[in-house]
């Protein structure tokens, strides 16, 4: 189970692909990517191997964007199979989830999506939480940030995530309680790692997401961390990695 994200001006595609097979170590049954290319948002996945999923992407051939986000998984929720692989999407189609963990209460928020209006494709846990993020998007009439936050809120369990909106696509949000998480800072462009492997041949410089801490990523901004919690500002500390 990994994650690796990039936003800036390289083309995603293999900064993704080789950042989830440097993970490969931490263990998985299917792999996927979700990538931006400026219009469509282009998803891949399957069960198997990185490998694997190269060989579906030369088919596919939805290799471009400069903004993306990448998954092994480790399934707790749903088999392993194509459909349950991350990412997923929300009903919408405008956003897009990876994740590593697991959502507990995943039952009772499905339930109630479902009575909402909101359909599923797969068994996911993590299915639940990007529609769960959704519905308060549209309900509260909140940005992307906000809506993950009060999502989160209402979450029990664990989990890293990355979460992309089409329609605001030069951000990531991410967060973290109990799966590392990780930020490469570059000039002007970021990666998001479950360590810092991925990034290394691009920047040495960090910022370790800590427990309970989301963080906005965009492009030409300066990173803004908070809390889950109390939505305190936290000032991010960005470490040079020698190595
Ligand atoms: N609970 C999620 C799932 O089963 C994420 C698993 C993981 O950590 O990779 O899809």
């Amino acid at each position: 189970c990994g994650i690796v994200g990039y936003i800036g001006k390289r083309d995603a595609y293999p900064i993704i692909i080789e950042g989830l097979k440097r993970l490969e170590y931490r263990g998985y049954d299917s792999a996927g990517i979700a990538l931006y290319d400026g219009e469509n948002l282009n998803i891949s996945k399957t069960k198997g191997k990185v490998s694997d999923l190269e060989s579906h992407c030369s088919k596919d051939n939805n290799k471009s964007g400069q903004i993306g986000i990448g998954h092994t998984r480790w399934a707790t929720h749903g088999v392993p199979n194509d459909v349950n692989s991350h990412p997923h999407i929300s009903n919408s189609g405008n956003l897009a989830i990876i994740h590593n963990g697991i959502i507990e209460n995943y039952e009772a928020l499905k339930k109630a999506l479902i009575a909402r209006g909101y359909t599923f494709q797969s068994d996911t846990d993590t299915e639940v939480l990007i529609n769960l993020i959704e519905d308060i998007q549209i309900q509260e009439q909140v940005k992307l940030g906000k809506a993950v936050q009060i999502a989160l809120n209402q979450v029990i369990g664990a989990y890293a995530i990355a979460v992309f909106d089409k329609n605001n696509p030069d951000e990531l949000i991410i967060a973290r309680l109990g799966s590392p998480l990780t930020i490469g800072v570059g000039e002007n462009e970021f990666f998001i790692a479950s360590d810092a492997s991925p990034f290394l041949e691009y920047t040495k410089n960090a910022i370790y997401l800590e427990d309970e801490e989301m963080a906005i990523v965009r492009l030409h901004k300066d990173i803004k961390v908070r809390k889950i919690k109390d939505d305190s500002l936290v000032d991010p500390y960005i470490q040079e990695l020698k190595l």
